[in-house]
């Protein structure tokens, strides 16, 4: 067999609309924005990728900068090489162009679509084989009011969906804020549970004051209280043995994920496969964690059927996921972008088994959601 080569790459922009209103901590959104990736290689074979963010507020990137990085720095690097050797490919791209994970790990994700069609094997298969076939989603409460949110999830666990949830925090002042989640807490208690994420808004102070009322309220574990760079008080925190502390914007590279062992300064890795540059670096992430005893939970960057697929190859490849997933996205997205759509279970989302991704793009909805030039 003749090995083939990366023969060309495309990219566009699509934006979704969304279900209702997502409140985050600096901003409200209605759509969801993607860079659609295409490697196509010299055998024929088309693999897909997705670049989506929570926001440009979240890491710097966009789906704007994204587009641009790959077509104008990514492709010329990529163009000819040999697609079974994805890891090397990345490091090329690594050595030329700082920082920029979001859009690395979305030229990561179709090459591995790309090399998974051809030996007609899923991407799990590539990663180390699976650990899991099926993986907990916990659902973002994030409708904007507190009484909201507690009937939100009260609706949701007496339809079946979902049995455990997460809220998105930090457009209040701290003190508010954690009294807003403890009401929320309380409101679910005998419900469901519930883990807090203030994105990095509160203070050393606030958060450790409220520790015992968040004990108290059962909440199960609380997620990047502090800025990204607070490691001490993290680790702070983490010593003070009340709720389980998690770090996600603080832990994005295989190094910061050393330090923060280093320090103790979490009990939980957030793992998300675009902030980490791709779904490779995220099981080498697990491994750093499970030889320290830390516990992983598979985070999202709110992915359509396409990037939350590649989460699902590389959540299924780890062992140590104890914290399940918040693999929403396309419940969230008004509309899916595949022809054939994940499969959600008893609150539990399924690992595709299929060639590649194992989802198969509908291209009458990529182009009716291709975003038009101005
Ligand atoms: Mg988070």
């Amino acid at each position: 067999m003749i090995k083939p080569t990366i023969e060309h790459i495309t990219t566009e922009l699509l934006d979704v609309p969304i279900k209702r209103p997502h409140q985050f901590s600096t901003t409200k959104v209605t759509s969801k924005s993607f860079v659609l990736v295409k490697v196509t290689l010299t055998n024929g074979t088309v693999g897909i990728g997705e670049g989506t963010t929570p926001g440009i507020w979240w890491n710097g990137e966009s789906v704007e900068t994204m587009k641009l990085v790959i077509d104008a720095y990514m492709t010329p690097l990529l163009q000819g090489g040999d697609p079974s050797e994805i890891e090397a490919l990345m490091q090329i791209v690594d050595r030329r162009i700082r920082g920029n994970t979001f859009a690395k790990a979305a030229i990561e994700m179709a090459l591995y679509d790309a090399l998974g069609k051809t030996y007609h094997v899923p991407v799990h298969q590539l990663l180390g084989g699976q650990c899991q076939s099926r993986i907990p989603v916990r659902w973002a409460l994030a409708s904007g009011t507190r009484e909201g949110d507690v009937d939100e999830a009260v609706k949701l666990v007496s339809s079946g969906r979902y049995t455990a949830f997460k809220t998105k925090s930090g457009k209040e002042r701290p003190s508010e804020d954690a009294r807003r989640n403890v009401y929320i807490a309380e409101g679910i208690k005998n419900h469901a549970a519930l883990g807090i994420d203030p994105n990095g808004s509160w203070d050393r102070l606030t958060t450790m004051t409220w520790m015992d009322a968040f004990f108290e309220a059962g909440i199960e574990f609380l997620e990047q209280p502090l800025p990204p760079a607070d490691i001490a008080g993290m680790a702070k925190l983490t010593a003070m043995k009340r709720v389980p502390v998690m770090a996600d914007e603080s832990m994005q590279s295989l190094h910061d994920a050393l330090r923060i062992v280093q320090a103790d300064a979490a009990d939980i890795f957030s793992l998300k496969i675009h902030k980490s540059g791709g779904m490779k670096n995220t099981v080498k992430i697990a491994g750093i964690a499970e030889a320290a005893g830390i516990s992983c939970f598979g985070g999202t960057s709110l992915e359509s059927s396409i990037g939350t697929a590649a989460a699902l190859h590389a959540y299924g490849s780890i062992l140590n996921l104890d914290y399940g997933s918040e693999l929403f996205g396309p419940d969230w997205l008004a509309d899916d972008l595949v022809e054939d759509p994940l499969v959600m279970k008893d609150g539990c989302i399924l690992v595709p088994d299929k060639p590649g991704l194992g989802v198969k793009l509908n291209e009458a909805k990529t182009a009716a959601y291709r975003r038009k030039e101005t």
